[in-house]
């Protein structure tokens, strides 16, 4: 039997910090905020937002939406994103993608303020988890991910790590989080050959294949930590994995329940990451 990763375990960790961060900044008088955008009434947006609402009441964080319909205009939107990069008392924004398809989300993204992008939406914030340097923030799914195998005390170092998934949201920047861990690292995809070899091969394997159930036992071996990424909702309505968890769990040494795993961490992540925006803009130390 596998152990369960737990991402309540994580999240109560990472929770303390943030604690300890807002009570830092509320003795200086700041109060950390973050906005949430949101265009139209997706489901799946809803539900992230009212946890990350949630989390926020829990942490002392303030949160502010700003709530457009569907069909809102272009220059609306840009000039909803000018006003909140103006906005001093905001210190992180969140913005559901995809967008409606009428929308140019590449200009749209581009247009926040990197010190508010709290979760990786800008060129500018992306190319910081390339080149290493310190530009806005990494993406928080990713990040979670790592958080996890910190917190389990994971080695990364000299270890083969497969990433299932090259979106630019999650496989590609968790690909780079893993170098960055000294760890060996394969991107696997829709076009990889004999994709079961190649994830056998890997210690750790991070899945972000958006489609659920897809990676069963036969993608897997005793000694792996699986890290599921996936948020799918399968035929009887049940949140699940993009893992056969009932299929992988008895093979592997380690993996993420879902639900219970990567989601809750990335709402803490989330939160964090508008924390230390505060902090850093009041010329704070991160704790
Ligand atoms: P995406 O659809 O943008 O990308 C999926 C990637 O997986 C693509 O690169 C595709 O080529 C690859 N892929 C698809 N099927 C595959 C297969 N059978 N074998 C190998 N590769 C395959 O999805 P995304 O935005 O990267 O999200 C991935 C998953 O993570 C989704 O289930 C999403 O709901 C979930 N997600 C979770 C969180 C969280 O906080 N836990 C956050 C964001 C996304």
């Amino acid at each position: 039997m596998a152990k369960q990763l737990l991402g309540k375990e994580v999240t109560a960790a990472l929770n303390e910090r943030i604690k300890g961060n807002v009570a830092a900044l509320q003795e200086k008088g700041v109060n950390p905020t973050l906005c949430i955008i949101r265009v139209g009434e997706n489901p799946s947006d809803i539900s992230y937002e009212k946890g990350a609402t949630k989390r926020c009441e829990t942490l002392g964080v303030a949160c502010e939406k700003i709530l457009l319909p569907e069909d809102v205009a272009q220059d609306e939107l840009l000039a909803v994103i000018d006003k909140v990069n103006k906005d001093d008392h905001i210190h992180g924004v969140l913005l559901f993608r995809p967008l409606p398809k009428h929308l140019d989300q590449a200009v749209i993204e581009n247009a926040l303020a990197a010190e508010k992008d709290v979760d990786c939406m800008t060129d500018l914030s992306m190319s910081g988890v390339f080149t290493g340097k310190k530009i806005g923030f990494p993406p928080c799914t990713p990040q979670a991910c790592m958080e996890i195998l910190d917190h389990y005390g994971i080695d990364c170092t000299g270890k083969k790590a497969v990433v299932i998934g090259r979106s630019l949201v999650v496989g590609k920047p968790a690909a780079m989080m893993l170098v960055k861990k000294n760890a060996t690292v394969t991107i696997c995809h829709t076009r990889t050959v004999d994709m079961p070899s190649v994830a056998k091969e890997a210690d750790i394997v991070i899945v972000a294949a958006g489609r659920a159930g897809v990676i069963d036992a036969k993608y897997l071996r005793a000694g792996q930590t699986v890290i599921d990424v996936g948020i799918n909702v399968n035929e009887e309505g049940k949140l699940c994995g993009d893992v056969n968890f009932a299929d992988a769990e008895p093979v592997v040494d380690a993996i993420t329940p879902v639900p219970g795993g990567v989601g809750s961490v990335t709402t803490s992540v989330l939160i964090e990451h508008v924390v230390d925006a505060a902090l850093l803009k009041a010329g704070l130390d991160i704790l």
